[in-house]
């Protein structure tokens, strides 16, 4: 049996169908912005292996880090006990986080944040004495993650879990905010969505534990992009009805959107946010759920006393040495022109697509170009395509788009742009 055969009848990947495999690239190094198949093809990762490698893959101060550190000590439990990797990484989060926001809660991936975000929110309402605050608020189009309560809160139509929608507690969707990024704010809150979220509350407030959403960019539910105002508003209504605002800053975080954080484009800071994806650089699974003081002494005042959940692999010294590594790599600030050059160097290459028959959109915002098409794309066909034009992009539902590291060249971006419109083009 070949490794790719064993592969394709032995393990899964995400979301497939082990009966029938879809075909599969053997990659056996990747350094930079490339990844080299088994047979020495080399493609440029434009998905930056979803959104996590900003600094380029095997990036030498975190591969040196993380080297370090497991030769002192790969793992020690978290209860009871701590570790300089874990303050050191705590201290940077909280120097680049907006103020406020500095009690941390380390997990093992996204999805857990959500979980733990999701958890933390209902501990809190309960122990303010508002027991009937157990349910949640989202937006349409949103993506949380694949574990039971982040389901939840994903898209119930086209979001990847549909399925499940009779085993999945049910939760307050509302509209997606239809005034785009870039359009003018209307200040009508009939006209510019806000009303909806004014009238949940006011009717179904005493019920909500908080509303959960990802800001600005609306990433694995469609690449959308919306207006900051709306923000502003819902964290303005939250407050007056006693609901926590948590921002699912997983996709957004660390410097993808052009800011450091999409709250900070936004001017609004949650009572709790869900960091994930590039906080190590993409060298590590690895998570945070932050909140601030006043959340976190309130979930000490419940019945428990103390917040309920603590992973067995909390704080893993190797994935925090990998976190501070990636940190320090974005404190000389350098990401920002380079996140800018992505930016404009993309608006001008992805324009073309927008005469393509077939193209509804055409969006940019930081290291995020999107050609949206008006059907469903097929994944396999980029896949197939990717050893020809040495560019790995992984569309889906009717988006083709690219997360490319920051660390890319101007020659490479072009690579990836060039092939993105080409595929846009096969379509018509
Ligand atoms: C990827 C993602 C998650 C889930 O993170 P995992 O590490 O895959 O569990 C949650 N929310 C958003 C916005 C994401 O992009």
């Amino acid at each position: 049996m070949t490794p790719l055969e064993f592969d394709a009848n032995h393990l899964w990947h995400p979301y497939t169908n082990v009966a029938k495999p879809g075909p599969m690239h053997l990659i056996t190094e990747a350094e930079g912005v490339w990844l080299t198949r088994d047979d020495g093809t080399r493609m440029i990762d434009a998905m930056s292996s979803w959104w996590c490698t900003i600094h380029g893959h095997r990036n030498s101060v975190i591969t040196e880090a993380v080297k370090q550190q497991i030769d002192q000590m790969p793992h020690v439990m978290f209860g009871g006990l701590t570790h300089n990797p874990a303050i050191e990484l705590g201290k940077k989060m909280i120097d680049l986080l907006p103020d406020g926001l500095d009690r941390i809660f380390y997990c093992d991936s996204g999805s857990v944040s959500v979980e733990v975000a999701m958890k933390m929110a209902v501990q809190y309402q309960i122990a303010q004495g508002h027991t009937g605050k157990v349910e949640f608020a989202t937006i349409s189009g949103g993506y949380h993650g694949d574990t039971w309560k982040a389901m939840s809160v994903c898209d119930p139509v086209n979001g990847m879990h549909g399925l499940f929608r009779g085993a999945l507690s049910i939760q307050h969707f509302l509209p997606r905010p239809h005034v785009r990024l870039n359009d003018e704010w209307p200040q009508d809150s009939q006209v510019n969505g806000l009303a909806a979220l004014e009238q949940l509350l006011a009717e179904k407030g005493d019920q909500i534990a908080a509303l959960i959403l990802e800001p600005i960019v609306q990433g694995a539910g469609g690449m959308y992009f919306y207006h900051p105002a709306w923000l502003k508003g819902a964290k303005a209504l939250c407050e007056a009805h006693n609901v926590l605002l948590i921002f699912d800053e997983i996709a957004t975080g660390f410097g993808r959107t052009g800011s450091l954080f999409a709250m900070d484009l936004a001017e609004v800071t949650p009572d709790i946010v869900c960091l994930g994806k590039a906080l190590t650089g993409g060298h590590i699974s690895f998570a945070a759920t932050v909140t601030s003081k006043a959340v976190a002494h309130g979930i000490g005042e419940s019945e428990a006393g103390v917040f309920m959940h603590g992973p067995t692999y909390m704080a893993n010294p190797l994935a925090c040495a990998a976190g501070i590594a990636s940190l320090s790599l974005l404190e000389d600030g350098q990401w920002q022109g380079r996140v800018a050059q992505i930016q404009t160097q993309m608006q001008t290459e992805l324009e073309p697509a927008r005469g393509l028959p077939g193209v509804a959109d055409v969006r940019v915002l930081g290291a995020i170009g999107v050609i949206e098409m008006h059907d469903w794309v097929d994944p396999s066909v980029a896949h197939q395509l990717a050893p020809e034009t040495g560019v790995w992009l992984r569309p889906f539902a009717r988006n083709i788009y690219c997360m490319p590291p920051f660390v890319i060249s101007p020659d490479e971006l072009s690579r990836v742009t060039s092939a993105m419109v080409s595929l846009a083009g096969l379509r018509s």
